[in-house]
């Protein structure tokens, strides 16, 4: 391949965001190149969304082979983890989709060059020989790799995405103080962990480790686990999570970390000024995500930055002209869906492809995968409450609903939030099994602007957990058929 260069289009990170935003832009008869410095899919596909859920997966399998008996089954002998084999397993999915990525580009003949890129001029950017040092040799830069030198293009879009956020006094190390990267290849199981935050990342590594047998114990600043989740789901969600054996401490913070030749003991402070020490063999900094917007050359352009995140418009546009950002590093949610459409919408309109309208944050879904699973789209009961509107919530529990009885799944609950006034679904929350496949019917729903009524007029297949969001709808008006 003899790389170009000028193009339209440079996009520069191939996460989801940046690499579904080229495929795009290639369909759209634009001449595309996308720059990437370390690992084609980004942190989602290499070490985000993609290697924890082939994680999760090997912990919901060990989980139901340790309850076998309650599905009439025997095992012989004891089950038993190789955490070596599971991480294994989740680092060949990673790699598995890592090529397929390599294979999209070729397909719609998008150019990759391989390197760091830095934008020069407006319109112009340097690729220099990356200076990160990948984290394992696995999904490593080709071969015959080429990208090193200058390149122009019309529209110039960031998706540099983003990395770890640190806390001053407990920067991971690597060893003791792991981040995301770390927690994800361990060379062998901890046998006690402390999880600081219990955002998705954190949750769902506590989820990971408790289920594979390890002592957890998770911090959290604000009162509630999952802070951005409708406070009735995290609390089910918490009380399971106890039942499992989980520690969890909320409002508190872990204010500083000792270290010994293989543990820590974190000091973890209440909000009444109590410190408990608790010593474990790692602990995980799970504290939020910042924007790579570092020598990107972004403060000689004068590009608009808050916070860590690139400022955009809703088309993704940046304050400076032929310069865009989309995904982790134009600001949250940081989430892969919403890189990819970010992307999207992005690339379309630099097209003036029609009917292009800007993303509606509010019905963004979140999902997490842990045991039992959250999700939720929309606002919560307290948004809900707080903006002054008249709302109607329903109900309706896991056990009650044949399906998840018949999976000995009996534990959730799915809440839906109307609008009194128009019956508009404005929310919908979910804990239980299941729940991040499920919560997608109530995504188009209210992109749809679905009422109640319409809801109530759908049809829902029997027997299956969707029945319950049916349920649930009826319950917010009076009129439930099985509770
Ligand atoms: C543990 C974990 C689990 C997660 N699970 C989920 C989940 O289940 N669902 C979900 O929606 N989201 C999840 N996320 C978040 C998701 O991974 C991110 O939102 C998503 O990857 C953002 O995509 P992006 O394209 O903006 O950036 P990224 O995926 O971060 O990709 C950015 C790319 O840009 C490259 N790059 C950066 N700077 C340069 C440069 N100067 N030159 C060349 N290349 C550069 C990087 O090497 C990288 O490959 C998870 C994240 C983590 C850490």
């Amino acid at each position: 391949m003899v790389l170009a260069n000028n193009y339209d289009v440079i996009i520069i990170g191939s996460g989801p965001g940046g690499y579904v935003t080229a495929i795009r832009s290639a369909q759209l008869g634009l001449k595309t190149a996308i720059v990437e410095r370390e690992h084609l899919g980004g942190i989602c596909l290499n070490w985000g969304c993609i290697p924890t859920k082939a994680l999760l997966r090997s912990a919901e399998i060990f989980h139901y082979g340790q309850h076998a008996k309650d599905y009439g089954l025997t095992i012989e002998g004891k089950i038993s983890a190789d955490i070596n084999a599971v991480v294994k397993r989740s680092r060949g999915v990673s790699a598995q989709l890592n090529a397929g990525i390599g294979f999209l580009m070729k397909k719609n003949k998008v150019d990759v060059i391989w390197g760091e890129a830095k934008l020069s001029k407006p319109g112009e950017i340097v690729v220099s020989k990356t200076s990160k040092k990948p984290m394992e040799p696995q999904n490593p830069v080709p071969k015959n790799a080429q990208g090193e030198g200058t390149y122009t293009a019309k529209h110039i879009i960031l998706a540099t995405g983003a990395r770890p956020r640190a806390l001053p006094g407990i920067e991971p190390d690597g060893k003791l103080i792991w981040t995301y990267f770390e927690a994800m290849i361990p060379p062998e199981m901890p046998k006690s962990l402390v999880v600081m935050g219990s955002g998705a990342i954190g949750i769902e590594f506590a989820s990971f480790y408790r289920t594979m047998g390890a002592e957890v114990t998770v911090v959290e600043l604000l009162p509630n686990i999952m802070p951005v989740e409708d406070a009735e789901i995290s609390a089910i969600a918490r009380k399971q999570f106890e039942k499992q054996g989980m520690k969890i401490i909320t409002e508190a913070k872990v204010t500083k970390v000792e270290k010994a030749a293989n543990s820590i003991t974190a000091h973890v402070e209440t909000k009444d000024g109590k410190v408990e020490k608790i010593t474990a063999d790692r602990l995980i900094s799970a504290v939020g995500v910042q924007g790579n917007i570092e020598n990107l050359g972004l403060e000689a352009l004068g590009v608009k930055t808050d916070r860590g995140c690139v400022v955009i418009d809703s088309y993704g546009k940046t304050n400076v002209p032929g310069l865009y950002a989309i995904g982790d590093v134009a600001g949250p949610p940081m989430l892969a869906h919403k890189a990819e459409h970010e992307g999207v919408i992005c690339v379309e309109k630099i097209a003036n492809f029609p009917g292009v309208h800007p993303l509606e944050k509010d019905k963004i879904p979140g999902c997490t995968y842990c045991h039992p699973q959250v999700a939720s789209v929309g606002l919560t009961e307290a948004k809900a409450r707080e903006g002054g509107r008249e709302i109607r919530v329903g109900r309706y529990p896991f056990i009650a609903n044949g399906k998840a009885v018949a999976l000995g799944e009996e534990q959730g609950l799915v809440k839906t939030i109307f609008d009194k006034k128009t019956g508009q679904l404005i929310g919908a929350h979910m804990v239980g099994a299941e729940v991040t496949e499920l919560i997608q019917g109530f995504v188009v729903a209210m992109n749809l602007e679905t009422t109640e009524e319409e809801l109530m007029h759908t049809v829902f297949p029997h027997p299956t957990l969707s029945e319950m969001m049916k349920e649930s709808v009826l319950d917010a008006y009076g009129r439930v058929l099985n509770a």
